[in-house]
């Protein structure tokens, strides 16, 4: 397995979409998810491929200046290593060690500038879950892209920062523990 780096950043343009990046060598291979990812290895998310992008996109977080519709805010909504278990073309998957998103995930092209984003079923998986409702802030601030967008702090959870987002890491362990395989559940 290769060792490597991803961020998946959530970006208030046109419409609101989540940037999948891993990291390629220098660059970081890039896909728009309209609807985030997913724990929930049921769940098929369409990811469109995008230009590959400098390793510097991945560590923006911030309002971007002059753009056309949306706030421009971009949050990074997790972020970590990743293992690439196969490379092929129209198909790369890997392993994951995010504070959100863990163990196995497949990125497959199935069409025109169509790929899919699904879970792996293994121990990580939470069917049912929606982690994009259940942890929608940043991982580094703790803010949510609207709170980013108004100039607003972190909600009070999370007023160290960071906080919402591991208290989101913590009840998905909890969760872990003490749920039943495939039952897992992030709601508390
Ligand atoms: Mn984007």
């Amino acid at each position: 397995m290769t060792p490597s780096h991803f961020v998946v950043q959530l970006h208030d343009a046109t419409t609101l979409h989540f940037d999948f990046r891993l990291q390629a060598g220098d660059v970081l291979r890039s896909w728009a998810v309209p609807k985030g990812p997913s724990l929930d290895p049921q769940v098929r998310r369409l990811a469109v491929p995008v230009e590959d992008h400098a390793l510097s996109a991945g560590d923006f977080e911030g309002v971007h200046e002059g753009h056309r519709r949306g706030s421009g805010a971009v949050i990074i909504w997790d972020e970590g290593t990743a293992e690439i278990v196969r490379d092929e073309p129209g198909h790369v998957s890997f392993v994951l060690h995010g504070h959100k998103l863990r163990g196995g995930f497949a990125l497959t092209r199935t069409g025109e500038r169509r790929w899919i984003l699904i879970k792996v079923r293994d121990d990580d998986a939470r069917p049912g879950s929606d982690i994009v409702t259940e942890c929608p802030a940043s991982v580094r601030s703790g803010k949510t892209w609207q709170q980013l967008a108004a100039g607003l702090p972190p909600g009070r959870c999370s007023a160290a920062g960071g906080l919402a987002a591991r208290a989101c890491v913590v009840k998905h362990e909890r969760a872990g523990i003490v749920g039943v395989p495939g039952q897992g559940q992030l709601a508390g």
